[in-house]
Protein backbone atom coordinates (compact mmCIF):
# COMPACT_ATOMS: atom_id res chain seq x y z
CA UNK A 1 0.00 0.00 0.00
CA UNK A 2 2.82 1.82 0.44
CA UNK A 3 3.70 2.16 -3.56
CA UNK A 4 0.37 2.82 -4.23
CA UNK A 5 -0.11 5.98 -1.85
CA UNK A 6 3.03 7.32 -3.26
CA UNK A 7 1.83 7.36 -6.40
CA UNK A 8 -1.49 9.12 -5.24
CA UNK A 9 0.63 11.45 -3.06
CA UNK A 10 2.76 12.18 -6.62
CA UNK A 11 -1.09 13.04 -8.06
CA UNK A 12 -0.94 16.23 -5.92
CA UNK A 13 1.74 16.60 -4.67
CA UNK A 14 3.98 17.95 -7.20
CA UNK A 15 6.33 20.67 -5.65
CA UNK A 16 6.93 22.86 -2.76
CA UNK A 17 4.28 25.14 -3.66
CA UNK A 18 1.66 22.09 -4.03
CA UNK A 19 2.40 21.44 -0.17
CA UNK A 20 2.16 24.70 0.40
CA UNK A 21 -1.41 25.57 -1.33
CA UNK A 22 -3.18 22.10 0.48
CA UNK A 23 -1.90 23.81 3.76
CA UNK A 24 -3.05 27.44 3.17
CA UNK A 25 -6.46 26.16 2.01
CA UNK A 26 -6.83 23.63 4.94
CA UNK A 27 -6.07 27.19 6.96
CA UNK A 28 -8.38 28.87 5.42
CA UNK A 29 -11.01 25.91 5.80
CA UNK A 30 -10.53 26.41 9.40
CA UNK A 31 -11.62 29.82 9.04
CA UNK A 32 -8.32 31.57 9.94
CA UNK A 33 -7.47 35.34 9.56
CA UNK A 34 -4.12 34.83 9.74
CA UNK A 35 -1.98 32.97 7.96
CA UNK A 36 1.87 32.46 8.29
CA UNK A 37 3.88 30.49 5.54
CA UNK A 38 7.43 30.15 6.41
CA UNK A 39 10.16 28.15 4.20
CA UNK A 40 13.55 27.36 3.66
CA UNK A 41 15.47 26.79 0.36
CA UNK A 42 12.63 26.83 -1.85
CA UNK A 43 10.64 24.94 0.57
CA UNK A 44 12.66 21.13 -0.17
CA UNK A 45 13.76 22.00 3.05
CA UNK A 46 11.06 23.60 5.03
CA UNK A 47 7.28 24.44 4.72
CA UNK A 48 5.32 25.70 7.93
CA UNK A 49 2.13 27.13 7.67
CA UNK A 50 0.72 28.43 10.90
CA UNK A 51 -2.69 29.85 11.60
CA UNK A 52 -4.93 30.64 14.28
CA UNK A 53 -7.80 28.40 12.95
CA UNK A 54 -10.33 26.03 14.61
CA UNK A 55 -7.80 23.38 15.24
CA UNK A 56 -7.73 20.03 14.87
CA UNK A 57 -8.39 18.17 18.69
CA UNK A 58 -5.88 15.62 19.99
CA UNK A 59 -7.99 12.62 19.31
CA UNK A 60 -8.44 13.81 15.71
CA UNK A 61 -5.14 13.92 14.86
CA UNK A 62 -4.25 10.39 13.88
CA UNK A 63 -7.57 10.81 11.98
CA UNK A 64 -6.73 14.39 10.20
CA UNK A 65 -3.29 12.51 8.46
CA UNK A 66 -4.97 9.38 7.50
CA UNK A 67 -5.87 8.82 3.89
CA UNK A 68 -9.39 9.63 2.68
CA UNK A 69 -10.40 10.96 6.34
CA UNK A 70 -12.24 14.60 5.59
CA UNK A 71 -14.31 16.55 8.34
CA UNK A 72 -15.57 18.80 5.72
CA UNK A 73 -17.90 16.20 3.66
CA UNK A 74 -20.69 14.14 5.22
CA UNK A 75 -22.06 12.16 2.35
CA UNK A 76 -22.12 11.71 -1.50
CA UNK A 77 -24.56 14.53 -2.39
CA UNK A 78 -22.18 17.11 -0.25
CA UNK A 79 -19.80 16.45 -3.30
CA UNK A 80 -22.25 19.36 -5.25
CA UNK A 81 -22.00 21.70 -2.58
CA UNK A 82 -18.74 21.64 -1.95
CA UNK A 83 -18.41 24.79 0.12
CA UNK A 84 -14.88 24.18 1.73
CA UNK A 85 -11.57 24.86 -0.42
CA UNK A 86 -10.81 20.57 0.79
CA UNK A 87 -13.03 17.45 0.50
CA UNK A 88 -10.86 14.78 -0.87
CA UNK A 89 -9.32 13.90 2.86
CA UNK A 90 -5.91 13.12 1.32
CA UNK A 91 -3.85 16.06 0.86
CA UNK A 92 -2.15 15.82 4.89
CA UNK A 93 -2.20 11.85 3.91
CA UNK A 94 -0.30 12.66 0.85
CA UNK A 95 2.31 14.72 2.08
CA UNK A 96 2.91 12.66 5.05
CA UNK A 97 4.07 9.95 2.89
CA UNK A 98 6.46 11.88 1.27
CA UNK A 99 7.98 13.90 3.50
CA UNK A 100 8.56 14.15 7.61
CA UNK A 101 5.23 16.05 8.68
CA UNK A 102 4.74 17.65 11.89
CA UNK A 103 1.25 18.95 12.55
CA UNK A 104 0.63 20.67 15.95
CA UNK A 105 -2.76 21.62 16.68
CA UNK A 106 -4.52 23.42 19.76
CA UNK A 107 -8.60 24.19 19.61
CA UNK A 108 -10.03 27.09 21.67
CA UNK A 109 -11.51 24.83 24.28
CA UNK A 110 -8.36 22.78 24.93
CA UNK A 111 -5.75 23.13 27.99
CA UNK A 112 -2.70 22.96 25.68
CA UNK A 113 -1.81 21.32 21.99
CA UNK A 114 -1.17 18.25 20.81
CA UNK A 115 1.94 17.54 17.90
CA UNK A 116 1.59 13.92 16.05
CA UNK A 117 5.01 13.52 13.81
CA UNK A 118 5.25 11.70 10.51
CA UNK A 119 7.73 10.09 8.72
CA UNK A 120 7.75 8.88 6.04
CA UNK A 121 3.90 7.64 6.17
CA UNK A 122 5.07 6.48 10.04
CA UNK A 123 3.12 7.75 13.10
CA UNK A 124 4.81 8.23 16.02
CA UNK A 125 3.18 8.58 19.10
CA UNK A 126 1.34 12.24 20.02
CA UNK A 127 2.32 14.16 22.86
CA UNK A 128 0.57 17.15 24.49
CA UNK A 129 3.12 20.49 23.83
CA UNK A 130 2.52 24.04 24.33
CA UNK A 131 0.86 26.36 21.89
CA UNK A 132 -1.57 29.39 21.08
CA UNK A 133 -4.82 28.22 19.49
CA UNK A 134 -4.76 27.07 15.69
CA UNK A 135 -2.92 24.97 13.71
CA UNK A 136 1.11 24.37 12.73
CA UNK A 137 2.18 22.02 9.94
CA UNK A 138 5.45 21.68 9.06
CA UNK A 139 6.93 19.75 6.44
CA UNK A 140 10.75 18.90 5.92
CA UNK A 141 12.35 17.43 3.58
CA UNK A 142 10.12 16.82 1.18
CA UNK A 143 10.79 13.29 -1.45
CA UNK A 144 13.14 12.08 0.82
CA UNK A 145 11.80 9.04 0.37
CA UNK A 146 10.74 9.53 -3.68
CA UNK A 147 14.67 10.39 -5.38
CA UNK A 148 12.81 10.57 -8.58
CA UNK A 149 10.66 13.15 -8.04
CA UNK A 150 13.05 14.73 -5.66
CA UNK A 151 15.78 14.95 -8.75
CA UNK A 152 12.47 17.41 -10.59
CA UNK A 153 12.93 20.10 -7.87
CA UNK A 154 14.10 23.21 -9.66
CA UNK A 155 16.01 25.92 -8.62
CA UNK A 156 15.12 27.64 -4.92
CA UNK A 157 14.10 30.78 -7.16
CA UNK A 158 11.96 28.65 -9.17
CA UNK A 159 10.11 27.07 -6.95
CA UNK A 160 9.85 29.92 -4.29
CA UNK A 161 8.08 31.50 -7.89
CA UNK A 162 5.92 28.94 -7.75
CA UNK A 163 5.01 29.06 -3.99
CA UNK A 164 4.45 32.58 -3.78
CA UNK A 165 1.87 32.21 -6.85
CA UNK A 166 0.10 29.61 -5.11
CA UNK A 167 -0.08 32.18 -2.31
CA UNK A 168 -0.70 35.03 -4.05
CA UNK A 169 -4.13 33.36 -5.55
CA UNK A 170 -5.39 32.44 -2.23
CA UNK A 171 -4.25 35.80 -0.97
CA UNK A 172 -6.36 37.52 -3.56
CA UNK A 173 -9.61 35.15 -2.80
CA UNK A 174 -9.39 35.96 0.82
CA UNK A 175 -7.90 39.53 0.89
CA UNK A 176 -9.59 39.30 4.73
CA UNK A 177 -7.02 36.98 6.00
CA UNK A 178 -3.64 38.08 6.84
CA UNK A 179 -0.92 36.42 5.02
CA UNK A 180 3.22 36.53 5.41
CA UNK A 181 5.61 34.77 3.50
CA UNK A 182 9.18 34.62 4.66
CA UNK A 183 11.80 32.69 3.01
CA UNK A 184 15.34 31.86 4.49
CA UNK A 185 14.60 34.16 7.39
CA UNK A 186 13.73 37.04 5.45
CA UNK A 187 10.29 37.94 5.23
CA UNK A 188 8.82 38.71 1.44
CA UNK A 189 5.38 39.23 1.87
CA UNK A 190 3.10 40.90 4.37
CA UNK A 191 -0.40 41.03 3.23
CA UNK A 192 -2.38 42.99 5.99
CA UNK A 193 -5.70 42.37 5.90
CA UNK A 194 -8.21 44.90 4.36
CA UNK A 195 -11.86 44.27 2.60
CA UNK A 196 -11.33 45.83 -0.72
CA UNK A 197 -9.67 43.09 -3.64
CA UNK A 198 -7.90 46.40 -5.17
CA UNK A 199 -6.06 46.93 -2.17
CA UNK A 200 -4.95 43.42 -2.03
CA UNK A 201 -3.99 43.98 -5.63
CA UNK A 202 -1.81 46.66 -5.12
CA UNK A 203 0.04 44.92 -1.83
CA UNK A 204 0.78 42.22 -4.74
CA UNK A 205 1.33 43.87 -7.83
CA UNK A 206 2.08 47.55 -6.63
CA UNK A 207 0.03 50.69 -6.49
CA UNK A 208 1.51 51.66 -10.04
CA UNK A 209 -1.34 48.66 -11.41
CA UNK A 210 -3.85 49.22 -8.85
CA UNK A 211 -4.18 53.08 -9.67
CA UNK A 212 -6.06 51.77 -13.55
CA UNK A 213 -7.97 49.39 -11.84
CA UNK A 214 -11.58 49.57 -13.18
CA UNK A 215 -14.64 47.88 -11.37
CA UNK A 216 -16.63 45.13 -12.66
CA UNK A 217 -19.68 44.35 -10.61
CA UNK A 218 -22.23 42.62 -13.25
CA UNK A 219 -25.62 40.16 -12.45
CA UNK A 220 -27.11 38.41 -14.61
CA UNK A 221 -29.62 36.00 -12.25
CA UNK A 222 -27.64 33.48 -10.58
CA UNK A 223 -24.45 34.62 -11.59
CA UNK A 224 -22.45 36.97 -10.22
CA UNK A 225 -19.03 38.70 -11.68
CA UNK A 226 -17.16 41.14 -9.40
CA UNK A 227 -13.53 42.55 -9.51
CA UNK A 228 -11.16 44.60 -11.34
CA UNK A 229 -9.82 44.66 -14.58
CA UNK A 230 -6.83 47.12 -15.40
CA UNK A 231 -7.27 49.56 -17.67
CA UNK A 232 -6.34 48.77 -21.13
CA UNK A 233 -4.64 51.85 -22.39
CA UNK A 234 -2.19 51.97 -19.97
CA UNK A 235 -1.95 48.43 -17.85
CA UNK A 236 1.69 47.61 -17.54
CA UNK A 237 1.82 44.09 -16.66
CA UNK A 238 2.08 40.88 -17.89
CA UNK A 239 -0.16 38.01 -19.53
CA UNK A 240 0.11 36.15 -16.52
CA UNK A 241 -1.96 38.21 -14.36
CA UNK A 242 -5.19 36.87 -15.44
CA UNK A 243 -6.86 35.85 -12.17
CA UNK A 244 -10.24 34.05 -12.27
CA UNK A 245 -11.53 32.70 -9.31
CA UNK A 246 -14.84 30.46 -9.16
CA UNK A 247 -17.06 30.44 -5.70
CA UNK A 248 -13.85 31.87 -3.91
CA UNK A 249 -11.35 29.36 -5.83
CA UNK A 250 -8.66 29.98 -8.43
CA UNK A 251 -9.58 28.39 -11.60
CA UNK A 252 -7.75 28.08 -14.44
CA UNK A 253 -10.01 28.06 -17.94
CA UNK A 254 -9.27 28.75 -21.29
CA UNK A 255 -12.66 29.78 -22.70
CA UNK A 256 -12.90 32.48 -19.56
CA UNK A 257 -9.25 33.89 -20.52
CA UNK A 258 -10.65 34.29 -23.80
CA UNK A 259 -13.62 36.17 -23.13
CA UNK A 260 -11.43 38.22 -21.03
CA UNK A 261 -8.68 38.88 -24.42
CA UNK A 262 -11.65 39.20 -26.89
CA UNK A 263 -12.67 42.06 -24.39
CA UNK A 264 -9.73 43.87 -25.02
CA UNK A 265 -9.32 43.23 -28.78
CA UNK A 266 -12.32 44.66 -29.07
CA UNK A 267 -10.94 48.08 -28.19
CA UNK A 268 -8.14 47.50 -31.16
CA UNK A 269 -5.48 47.77 -28.54
CA UNK A 270 -2.11 46.21 -29.89
CA UNK A 271 0.85 44.91 -27.11
CA UNK A 272 -1.86 45.42 -23.76
CA UNK A 273 -2.37 42.41 -21.97
CA UNK A 274 -5.86 41.56 -20.83
CA UNK A 275 -5.33 42.07 -16.61
CA UNK A 276 -8.22 41.07 -14.53
CA UNK A 277 -8.96 39.91 -10.86
CA UNK A 278 -12.43 38.34 -11.25
CA UNK A 279 -14.72 36.51 -8.90
CA UNK A 280 -17.72 34.29 -10.37
CA UNK A 281 -20.19 33.43 -8.15
CA UNK A 282 -22.73 31.09 -9.20
CA UNK A 283 -24.60 27.82 -7.31
CA UNK A 284 -22.37 25.02 -6.97
CA UNK A 285 -24.92 22.76 -8.38
CA UNK A 286 -23.96 24.21 -12.01
CA UNK A 287 -20.36 23.53 -11.85
CA UNK A 288 -18.59 20.04 -11.26
CA UNK A 289 -15.17 21.18 -9.37
CA UNK A 290 -14.32 17.65 -9.19
CA UNK A 291 -12.92 17.32 -12.45
CA UNK A 292 -8.91 17.29 -11.24
CA UNK A 293 -6.99 16.62 -8.13
CA UNK A 294 -5.80 19.84 -7.92
CA UNK A 295 -9.18 21.18 -8.77
CA UNK A 296 -7.80 24.14 -10.79
CA UNK A 297 -10.13 23.45 -13.59
CA UNK A 298 -13.46 22.48 -13.34
CA UNK A 299 -16.44 21.93 -15.75
CA UNK A 300 -19.54 24.67 -16.49
CA UNK A 301 -22.93 23.14 -16.49
CA UNK A 302 -23.60 26.27 -18.84
CA UNK A 303 -19.99 27.12 -20.43
CA UNK A 304 -21.42 29.03 -23.18
CA UNK A 305 -23.56 31.90 -21.13
CA UNK A 306 -20.84 32.10 -18.81
CA UNK A 307 -18.88 33.42 -21.68
CA UNK A 308 -21.33 35.87 -23.25
CA UNK A 309 -21.49 37.32 -19.60
CA UNK A 310 -18.05 37.66 -18.60
CA UNK A 311 -17.52 39.05 -22.74
CA UNK A 312 -21.02 41.04 -22.67
CA UNK A 313 -20.21 42.92 -18.96
CA UNK A 314 -16.54 43.44 -19.79
CA UNK A 315 -17.57 45.46 -23.05
CA UNK A 316 -20.10 47.15 -21.66
CA UNK A 317 -17.80 48.77 -18.66
CA UNK A 318 -15.27 49.28 -21.62
CA UNK A 319 -18.00 51.03 -23.56
CA UNK A 320 -19.10 52.89 -20.73
CA UNK A 321 -15.92 54.04 -18.78
CA UNK A 322 -13.47 57.07 -20.19
CA UNK A 323 -9.97 55.18 -20.69
P1 LIG B 1 -9.48 17.85 3.36
O1 LIG B 1 -9.02 19.28 3.43
O2 LIG B 1 -9.82 17.45 1.96
O3 LIG B 1 -10.53 17.51 4.35
P2 LIG B 1 -6.80 17.25 4.25
O4 LIG B 1 -5.97 16.02 4.14
O5 LIG B 1 -6.28 18.48 3.61
O6 LIG B 1 -8.23 16.91 3.70
O7 LIG B 1 -7.07 17.53 5.78
C1 LIG B 1 -7.65 16.48 6.56
C2 LIG B 1 -8.40 17.02 7.77
O8 LIG B 1 -7.46 17.57 8.72
C3 LIG B 1 -9.35 18.16 7.47
O9 LIG B 1 -10.62 17.69 7.05
C4 LIG B 1 -9.41 18.89 8.81
O10 LIG B 1 -10.36 18.27 9.65
C5 LIG B 1 -8.05 18.65 9.42
N1 LIG B 1 -7.14 19.82 9.24
C6 LIG B 1 -6.06 19.88 8.42
N2 LIG B 1 -5.44 21.07 8.50
C7 LIG B 1 -6.13 21.80 9.40
C8 LIG B 1 -5.98 23.13 9.94
N3 LIG B 1 -4.99 23.95 9.54
N4 LIG B 1 -6.88 23.53 10.87
C9 LIG B 1 -7.89 22.71 11.28
N5 LIG B 1 -8.07 21.45 10.80
C10 LIG B 1 -7.21 20.99 9.88
MG1 LIG C 1 -7.32 20.03 2.55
Amino acid sequence: TSVINKIAAGEVIERPASVVKELVENSLDAGSTRIDVTVEKGGAELIRVTDNGHGVSASQLHLAVASHATSKIQDADDLFRVATLGFRGEALASIAEVSRLVIRSRPADAEAAAELEIVGGRHEPIRPIGAPQGTMVEVRQLFFNTPVRHKFLRTTQTEMGHLTEAVTRLALAHPQVHFTITHGGRQTHDLTPTSNLAERVAMLFGEDLATGLIEVNAEDDDLQLRGYVANPTHSRGNNRMQYLFLNGRFIRDRSLQHALGEAYRGLLLTGRYPIGFLHLTMSPAAVDVNVHPTKLEVRFAEGGRIYSHLLGSLRTKFLSTDL
